[in-house]
């Protein structure tokens, strides 16, 4: 097998880069004519290689090279960036896998034993509406129609407006999930956007899901009374008893793992004459563990109660969002090791942080993977994004070895 060219996919990571940045960055934002011109350079090359193009009801594109089976893998990546973004973060995968598509048609002679079909996800991003994975979660069947239809953009443009213009049906998007239907695998190559892989010196680790999150926020209830004639043993602090969950949240996720993030709090009555009456506090949990996580939010709970109690106050809490984890197919995390063993000699296994379209896949039930390669700075949707090219090299070689294994295995596993 010959004619994969690592370097061809920095070379049009570069190109994209060009046709679709500004001083401040990536500016693919999804739905934008920018974004429309990538996806159209997108499409002028996977055309040029071969590939059927198609877009579905939700506007994701697929580009399918149809082999011999109709099983598929599938390969995603997304094309649209946040505003003043990175130059990696979801075309890396993209471009990435359209090599791959490339590689794959050279090496069978146009038709491989397999389908194998590039995804181009729609809005992964989620930057104009602020919600994420709209494509991909329109296609698993897990977008809240209700909550969608009622999005608005800062113009205060609702997005089925906003996906009329593209000429989308809002109505319709979940049809995209006829696009499933052979779908034996899922891989998706991304940068990590941590600093997990430049801290151990590793370029290349395997994904073993995404974080289950718990938010939740606590309402602490005090009593509003003088700073200045009231007495410290005679005070009933609010946020006092809410300062002493910061450091908590720390000693919980030392004993659990994860992370955990109180990323707001607001006090009642705001002034510094006043001791504080009500103080609510924003707690953010992921884990990938299921059970770990039921018992980091346990254990949140539990401390807010006694520094209630012990400050004479009140708590209550409410939950303002929760998402399961999503651990991936434990077959194909071995494999995917394995390519990066055999690339670079030494893998990696961590979880991912930050959810992906990969997630969704994998709520849907195909057997699922993702490739991290390592971020430089620990830093992503940000101009500041970067990547050595020596990296990216590797990643596409490892992902194209992710890519011949899993052919195998869904050959393997269909028993042809
Ligand atoms: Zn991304």
């Amino acid at each position: 097998m010959n004619d994969l060219r690592p370097q061809r996919t920095v070379e049009e990571l570069k190109e994209l880069r060009r046709l679709t940045s500004d001083e401040n960055g990536a500016q693919r934002v999804a739905f934008t004519p920018v974004w429309a011109k990538a996806r159209d350079w997108l499409r002028a090359k996977a055309e040029s290689l071969g590939a059927e193009i198609e877009r579905d009801e939700a506007g994701n594109l697929w580009m399918t090279l149809r082999g011999r089976s109709e099983k598929a893998l599938l390969i995603g990546g997304h094309i649209d960036s946040v505003p003043n973004g990175g130059w990696l973060d979801g075309c890396l995968n993209t471009l990435a896998g359209l090599e791959i598509l490339r590689h794959l048609e050279d090496a069978f002679g146009g038709c491989p034993a397999i389908t194998v079909r590039l995804v181009d996800w729609a809005d992964e991003e989620g930057a104009r509406f602020g919600k994420s994975l709209f494509g991909s979660s329109a296609c698993s069947g897990n977008l809240d129609m209700n909550e969608a239809r009622a999005m608005i953009d800062r113009d205060g443009i609702t997005l089925p407006n906003a996906l009329h213009e593209q000429g989308i049906d809002f109505e319709q998007v979940k049809k995209s999930g006829r696009q499933l239907q052979h779908a034996a695998a899922y891989i998706e190559l991304h940068i990590e956007q941590g600093p997990v892989l430049l801290d151990l010196d590793l370029p290349l680790g395997a994904v073993l899901g995404t974080f289950g999150v718990e938010r939740h926020a606590f309402t602490f209830h005090g009593q509003a009374a003088h700073s200045g004639s009231t007495p410290m043993n005679r005070r009933k602090d609010a946020f006092l008893a809410a300062a002493k969950m910061a450091p908590e949240i720390y000693r919980i996720a030392d004993r659990h793992g994860g992370v955990c993030t109180i990323g707001s709090c607001l006090t009642k009555p705001g002034i510094v004459t006043s001791v504080v009456e009500e103080c609510r506090i924003i707690l953010d949990q992921r884990q990938l563990d299921s059970d770990a996580l039921a018992a980091m939010w346990r254990e949140a709970q539990e401390a807010s109660e006694n520094f209630a109690k012990e400050g004479n106050v009140g708590v209550s809490s409410e939950r303002l969002w929760r998402i399961d984890p999503m651990p991936f197919h434990a077959e194909l995390i071995d494999l995917c090791e394995e390519s990066i063993r055999e690339i670079c000699g030494k893998s990696y296994r961590l979880p991912s942080g930050p959810l992906h379209d990969a997630a969704e896949v994998a709520r849907a039930g195909v057997p699922t993977v993702m490739m991290f390669v390592q971020s430089l700075h620990g830093i992503s949707h940000n101009k500041i994004e970067d990547t050595k090219e020596e990296h990216l090299e590797l990643a596409v070689r490892a992902f194209d070895l992710l890519a011949l294994k899993t052919i195998r295995w869904i050959e393997a596993r269909s028993g042809n």
